[in-house]
């Protein structure tokens, strides 16, 4: 298929950005997919794509993603996303990332970059000397750090309000929560909720993770197969996508699915079908955008207390999602989509009504966060 046919078919996107530099062997795209609520947003992914198409319907496909998840948090971010193409192993250099933060700068704040699969913050530092518009850099250089601490802390705030609407309950003490995945984000959500008093069971495929959280924790450890249709209240994915698939649906024992993983239904079908199961699904992107958030405040000049705070925001988010689901009589995943929607059109129209506020490029990434 032709670029722009691909382009049309994939979303309307503001614009496309194809990086090419022969001297550094940098090949990347940049889709900024809309901005009406404010600068696109999204990390650089770097990946060994098999051809320039899969790299092409991937940062479109993400970059629009991004645009819904910023919406439905309530934030002024617009969606955006990059990738590089080449092995993140053996194609990586200061060159290569010195030369993509150019064409980052070159667009003056309307995209701004921060770190993703197969890209880490020492490769954003070198984005960082070639422009400001990235976030995600290492605290000594007033970024935040590691987001996923904020994620999980989102998440606890999102398995709040599901156990609040499902349950009737305000305490998740007691609750049987089934936490899949004990990476960055399910470790930390494992602290959060042995605090509340949650009875927690775990797994992992790898064992020196399960081994160091049943050790720290009072938390029960099950087989990795077995998690998934575990009996249980809260169901939390915090590993890859796709859980809810055609396998695992029939299966399900849980009330509710409440998790961090991204893409958890394996088609848009099967948040309908979750319905029809009567389990609560908690939309991904509503539930997991405490690490958003956390770079947010590091757009506005950085506090942890303040990205902490702002991670609350998620069980409100999550209980507008329930109720347009209920008020529309349709599934959470469609509710939280209407949200996101609905937002951009109504302060969109503000920002179109009020132009010339902001037709000046930005300079810095505080002056562009003031003046949105
Ligand atoms: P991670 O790689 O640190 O952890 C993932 C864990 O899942 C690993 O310990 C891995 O061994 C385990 N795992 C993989 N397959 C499994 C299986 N079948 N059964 C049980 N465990 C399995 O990743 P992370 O940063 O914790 O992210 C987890 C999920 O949350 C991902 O889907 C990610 O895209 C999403 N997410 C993360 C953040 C963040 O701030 N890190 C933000 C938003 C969304």
């Amino acid at each position: 298929m032709l670029t722009f046919e691909l382009i049309e078919k994939h979303g309307e996107h503001e614009e496309v950005i194809f990086c090419h530099n022969k001297d550094v062997g940098l090949k990347a795209i940049i889709a900024i997919h809309n901005t009406a609520l404010g600068p696109a947003l999204g990390g650089t992914r770097m990946w060994h794509y098999a051809n320039e198409e899969d790299a092409l319907v991937d940062v479109l496909r993400l970059s629009k993603g991004m645009t819904y998840k910023a919406s439905a948090a309530g934030l002024n971010l617009g969606g955006g996303k990059a990738v590089i193409m080449g092995d993140p192993k053996k194609n990586k250099s200061e060159a290569l990332f010195r030369a993509f933060g150019a064409y980052v700068n070159s667009l003056h704040g309307k995209y701004i970059t921060a770190e993703d699969v197969g890209t880490t913050v020492h490769d954003m530092e070198y984005v960082f000397m070639e422009t400001p518009f990235v976030t995600g850099i290492p605290v000594a250089l007033g970024g935040s750090g590691d987001p996923s601490p904020y994620t999980a802390h989102g998440v606890l705030m999102g398995i709040r309000a599901s156990v609040k609407d499902k349950l009737g309950t305000d305490s998740l003490q007691g609750v049987r929560v089934a936490v899949q995945g004990l990476g960055n984000v399910g470790s930390h959500l494992v602290e959060f909720l042995e605090k509340e008093g949650a009875v927690v069971t775990v797994a992992d495929i790898d064992p020196d993770r399960v081994k160091r959280i049943t050790t720290k924790y009072s938390v029960k450890a099950t087989d990795p197969d077995a998690i998934v249709t575990s009996e249980c209240d809260v169901f939390a994915p915090c590993a890859l996508g796709a859980v809810i698939n055609d396998k695992t649906l029939n299966h399900l024992k849980c009330k509710i699915i409440a998790g961090g993983a991204n893409n958890q239904l394996a088609e848009y079908r099967h948040g309908d079908a979750l319905m029809e199961l009567g389990i609560l699904y908690a939309p991904d992107y509503v539930i997991n955008a405490g690490g958003l958030m956390n770079v947010f405040v590091e757009l506005e000049g950085y506090s942890q207390e303040r990205a902490f705070d702002k991670t609350k925001q998620v069980y409100d988010n999550l209980m507008n999602v329930f109720r347009i689901a209920r008020d529309e009589k349709i599934a959470t995943h469609r509710a939280a989509d209407r949200l996101a929607e609905a937002r951009i059109k109504a302060i969109g129209g503000l920002r179109q009504h009020h132009q010339g506020r902001t037709s000046r490029p930005f300079s810095t990434l505080k002056e562009m966060t003031n003046r949105k």
